[in-house]
């Protein structure tokens, strides 16, 4: 018996199962059921919401957010291996947890979950910025959901909480700022995974805002924030002229100067921006 459930421990499942971790697929195990029922106390009110775990292998994460008391949990698992796995912790939860095997890029999990919805997901860090960045940038806003919780090399986890004038500050920061209030709520160190990966990670939560913080249309600033970013060590002016013939006096009309770099731009400027830019498309 565990020490938040009646399930095994984790080290004893994945021996049961012969879950030897693949590096295709990102796998680092979080072996502390302490730890995960830690990381789901992070994301806040459980027992109201529907949650969607993203890569719950073994199922660590997904026993804490049980054990906190989530109302159901919709676990995407690529997987097949993690099967087993995963429905022994469904027969002990009945009725509150749901496993697809699939590939979380492509399953769509809408029909299987009622709002309010809280994501929370310990993921390979390529899947999970992909993913971040959709959940981020859907037609409508509000999202589909409140709350994502998401654990992330510490350097991408500042990438999205960064403000202006550090290096980490870009497009992530951008993205996630103009939608959602971010915090970094916990470090864990190479140790806290099985195996250890070479860096640091950290739990990323993000709480979606009931609408953007500044009017800007999210295709447009997605545009010129990627222009600005990908040449971010050129002034703006230089960086962003092929955007408009007349980006000189575009960017004075948003109130920045064309001679700084994006590093320095505010995400107030940003959306200013992207209001006086939306006819040049
Ligand atoms: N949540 C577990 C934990 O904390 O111990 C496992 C974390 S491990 C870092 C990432 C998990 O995501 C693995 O189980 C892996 O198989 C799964 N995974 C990787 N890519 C995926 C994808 N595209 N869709 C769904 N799951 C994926």
């Amino acid at each position: 018996m565990s020490a938040i459930d009646d399930l095994p421990p984790l080290r004893q499942v994945i021996e049961t199962h012969g879950l030897s971790a693949r590096k295709s697929l990102g796998q680092n195990f979080l072996l502390d059921l302490n730890l995960t029922a830690k990381i789901a106390r992070r994301a806040g009110e459980l027992t109201d919401c529907d949650i969607l775990e993203i890569g719950p292998g073994p199922g660590g994460l997904t026993r804490g957010l049980l054990a906190e008391g989530a109302r159901k949990v919709l676990a995407i698992e690529k997987d097949h291996r993690c099967m087993p796995a995963l429905a022994e912790i469904s027969d002990a939860y009945p009725g509150r947890l749901e496993v697809i095997n699939g590939d979380a890029l492509e399953v769509d999990p809408l029909s299987h979950l009622t709002p309010p919805i809280r994501v929370a997901a310990n993921l390979p860090y390529n899947v999970g910025t992909e993913l971040l960045v959709r959940w981020l940038t859907p037609k409508e806003w509000p999202p589909f959901w409140q709350s994502l919780t998401l654990m992330f090399q510490r350097e991408v986890a500042e990438r999205i909480t960064a403000q202006p004038g550090s290096k980490a500050y870009g497009r992530l920061a951008i993205l996630s700022q103009w939608r959602a209030n971010t915090n970094i709520v916990m470090s864990l160190p190479p140790g806290a995974f099985s195996p250890p990966p070479k860096v640091h990670s950290a739990v990323v939560h993000l709480t979606a805002l009931p609408e953007p913080r500044y009017p800007a249309d999210a295709h447009t600033l997605s545009r010129i924030v990627a222009a600005a970013f990908n040449q971010r060590r050129k002034m703006l002016r230089a960086a962003l002229k092929g955007q408009a013939p007349d980006i000189e006096d575009r960017l004075i009309a948003a109130g920045i100067k064309p001679t700084d770099r994006a590093e320095v731009v505010s995400l107030e400027q940003f959306c200013a921006l992207a209001r006086v830019m939306k006819d040049a498309n």
